[in-house]
């Protein structure tokens, strides 16, 4: 399904980024560390040219170590940016954040005579409100799940050594990209009603199936794991008794099962994207253009 709403509300964004950056000298970018290119905006890096940013692998509590740990490496190689992971939840590294947006402005004539200006970006759900909130030990954002929710700019002052900006407005993920809604909606950061959540299952478990087999094995007991997502489906189904009348398998209430399980971690710490998938994703991408 197509998303409809995004131009209207990104434009308007963008045009607040663009003036808020003149007012800034770092950019925060939070992800969320088990999807970190899912849960990108594609604008972003373009948008803010040469300014130098800070990637926050966000959500690190829930993601595989290992490979954050990679992410962190594929960060620390682009240009302009430095990577942290933090967990805003249990608390984890975020005295980082203030750390290394100075580290990054390091050689700045103003650097010992006042505080770094940040601005946090980032897609709903990646953790924005909670890393402010515990950043500023304040109660001053609403958290929750609330795409379409606008806030107005705020300036809050985090440390002596630190300021930000909250997001102006709302940045969306790349969304014509199927696997971006997948990964997403599977993590549960986008509503369950607006894609079909059995393909979204399905191509979860084809990660997890690629990456992490012994977790499905383990969780759900199967003597052997099925090369097939819609029969792992199923079979997670009749272990968790999901049955129609007639004794038929009810995939809706195997998805909801399986889904919730991945979401409250009962299949371990796990990302969904590595930085060698992405590779490959863009090499099909290439090959598709021509
Ligand atoms: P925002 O839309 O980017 O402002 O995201 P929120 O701060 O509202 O967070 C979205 C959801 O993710 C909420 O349910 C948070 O409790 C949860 N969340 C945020 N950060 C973390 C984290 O580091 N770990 C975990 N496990 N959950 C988090």
């Amino acid at each position: 399904m197509q998303i409809q709403w995004f131009p209207g509300h990104m434009n308007k964004t963008i045009n607040i980024i663009k003036d808020t950056l003149t007012k800034v000298d770092v950019i925060i970018e939070i992800l969320d560390a088990r999807v970190p290119v899912s849960s990108s905006n594609p604008m972003i890096t373009e948008l803010i040219g040469n300014k130098p940013r800070l990637v926050v692998l966000n959500k690190f509590d829930l993601a595989d170590p290992d490979t954050t740990d990679r992410w962190m490496e594929y960060f620390r190689n682009l240009e302009h940016t430095l990577p942290v992971k933090v967990s805003s939840k249990t608390g984890y590294n975020l005295d980082s954040i203030s750390k290394v947006c100075k580290e990054l402005c390091h050689g700045a004539k103003w650097i010992d005579r006042r505080e770094v200006r940040g601005m946090v970006v980032g897609i709903p759900n990646v953790g924005k409100s909670t890393i402010i909130n515990a950043l500023s030990g304040k109660k001053k954002v609403a958290v929750g799940n609330k795409p379409g929710l606008t806030r107005d700019l705020q300036r809050i002052n985090i440390t002596n050594s630190l300021q930000i900006y909250d997001t102006p407005g709302i940045l969306w993920p790349k969304f014509e990209d199927k696997i971006v809604g997948y990964n997403l909606a599977a993590l549960g950061s986008i509503k369950d009603t607006i894609l079909d959540l059995v393909a979204v299952s399905r191509h979860a478990i084809e990660y997890l199936q690629l990456r992490y087999s012994g977790r499905l094995v383990a969780r759900y007991n199967f003597d052997e794991l099925s090369d097939d997502s819609y029969e792992i489906l199923l079979q997670i189904g009749k272990r968790r008794g999901c049955l129609q009348t007639g004794g038929i398998i009810d995939i809706d209430r195997a998805v909801a099962f399986f889904l919730k399980d991945l979401r409250d971690g009962k299949l371990g710490l796990l990302s969904l994207e590595e930085p060698d998938d992405m590779i490959k994703r863009e090499e099909l991408a290439k090959e598709e253009k021509f």
